[in-house]
């Protein structure tokens, strides 16, 4: 862990103000040190901040927190913010890089390495690829999600889905609805709350 005077967005001897953004320059319980938080109430030595990636409201001393310039995190600077638990890490460090653009600036992915492995969850068991690679479309393939039909490695990259909870093989499905069954972390209630989200203005 970087130390917090070396950090171009954290400033100790910065004054805090209510709707300011802060890091815990410590443990604070279950807050983990460089966890970002926002400001809530200032009163005295105490101070209120309500801690984005535990989704919680908590009471420490002022000493505690130091003032976090978040326009100074993410590309290019050294620090960014994780979009899961917004703990601030090191880029290229704690995430992962996944793309490289042509004049060769990295880009890292949005989650750090901790919390891509709790996304990824367990890998498909090697018995249930074989189980659905016997299975794998030829010709041409009709997704049981969209319903688009496709010829097989042509006009859609296929894949086998898999629970990450238990490692279980599902279906051969297209690479799109993969993706974004993904983008809804394979979540029912996550999925229902975007229909509902969309009857609301149907
Ligand atoms: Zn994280
Ligand atoms: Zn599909
Ligand atoms: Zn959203």
């Amino acid at each position: 862990m970087v130390e917090d005077n070396n950090v171009e967005c954290v400033h100790p001897n910065e004054p805090i103000k209510v709707d300011d953004f802060v890091v815990a320059t410590r443990d604070i319980a279950d807050i983990q040190k460089m966890s970002v938080g926002l400001v809530k109430e200032i009163s005295g030595n105490k101070i209120i901040v309500y801690f984005i990636g535990k989704n919680k409201v908590v009471e420490t001393n002022r000493g505690n927190v130091s003032f976090l310039d978040i326009k100074k995190t993410g590309k290019p600077y050294k620090m960014k913010i994780c979009n899961i638990c917004h703990i601030l890490k090191e880029d290229m460090k704690d995430f992962e890089i996944n793309q490289t653009d042509a004049k060769g600036r990295k880009t890292t992915r949005p989650s750090c390495r901790e919390c891509r492995k709790m996304i990824d969850g367990v890998a498909m068991k090697s018995s249930e690829k074989k189980r659905l690679d016997a299975m794998a479309p030829k010709g041409i393939f009709t997704c049981p999600i969209c319903q688009k039909t496709t010829i097989v490695e042509v006009t859609a990259n296929l894949v086998k889905d898999h629970d990450h909870l238990t490692g279980k093989g599902r279906e051969w499905i297209c690479d799109s609805c993969n993706t974004g069954l993904g983008r809804f972390k394979d979540d029912i209630n996550l999925l229902k709350r975007a229909i509902n989200y969309l009857k609301k203005y149907s």
